[in-house]
């Protein structure tokens, strides 16, 4: 699906900040803020409305960048290398707060060279940071400086596709009217409550890591005991099951073949990882 996007969009990635800016940083940590951040503010375009991001004061917590037009917060990541399945996070306890309270940023995950060039960026609408994928880290031990602090892990391989909207792909930019796309094709995760979103959220995680043109209800159920350790409160898991198929169906991410087989829509992001 990039083929026809590295001759359309070259030039999204090659906005530099000259070393010599960075080099006045010597912490590792303020090199990597000052470059991702300055980076966002020059390349990235809001995923839901293309404007540009405004980039907030350093200390407002979660939030470093505003999209004036459609009022999306962004807190962002970076990090040396490739993100994995894993994004390490803050502190456990006001994570899970946040999400219960209508958490309101989304995540933009930006990875780089180590000479500073932009080589991925991820974007995770916040309808998609749900509890089930917020993981506790041990607390640190006794002889550590904040003893007992206790941060999570967001694993975000649990996610569907749309739930983590690629927006720079191996330094090639994708196309904004592409990630508007995926980023609206999801919008209908926010009609429902915190309990209901986690349950299309993870369904669609699963039906997407099948990557299969067509599945049955069979292969679903084949996740029962993955959701029964997710939704370790909830009896009929099979039953859950048929229901969050009924409302993908009925919102158009997937649709009913008939004898038993379900496909997710070809507009969507589905099978692209
Ligand atoms: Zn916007």
């Amino acid at each position: 699906m990039f083929s026809t996007i590295i001759s359309s969009y070259p030039e999204v990635c090659e906005e530099r900040l000259p070393m010599n800016v960075l080099s006045q940083y010597k912490s590792a940590t303020q090199r990597a803020r000052v470059f991702s951040e300055s980076w966002i503010e020059k390349n990235f375009k809001c995923p839901q409305c293309s404007d540009a991001l405004q980039r907030m004061p350093n200390n407002t917590r979660a939030l470093d960048f505003l999209c004036r037009t459609c009022a999306q917060g962004f807190e962002l990541k970076s990090k040396r290398g490739a993100f994995g399945p894993t994004v390490p996070d803050g502190a456990y306890a006001s994570m899970l707060s946040r999400i219960r309270s209508g958490r309101d940023t989304n995540l933009i995950l930006l990875g780089y060279t180590e000479d500073y060039v932009t080589r991925s960026v991820v974007a995770i609408p916040n309808r998609f940071l749900i509890e089930e994928i917020i993981i506790p880290r041990k607390p640190l031990g006794e002889h550590c400086r904040r003893a007992g602090w206790q941060g999570c892990n967001i694993n975000i391989g649990l996610l569907p596709p749309e739930g983590r909207i690629v927006c720079v792909q191996n330094f090639v930019a994708v196309p904004q009217d592409e990630i508007r796309e995926n980023w609206k094709s999801t919008a209908f995760l926010e009609d429902g409550n915190a309990v209901s979103r986690s349950w299309l959220a993870v369904t669609m995680g699963i039906v997407s890591r099948m990557k299969t043109e067509s599945f049955s209800l069979a292969d679903v159920y084949n996740a029962e005991k993955e959701l029964a350790r997710l939704f370790p409160n909830n009896r009929s898991i099979k039953a859950k099951v048929r229901q969050q198929l009924q409302i993908l169906r009925d919102r158009g991410w997937l649709s009913f073949l008939g004898n038993g087989r379900y496909a997710i829509n070809p507009h969507q992001g589905g099978f692209v990882s």
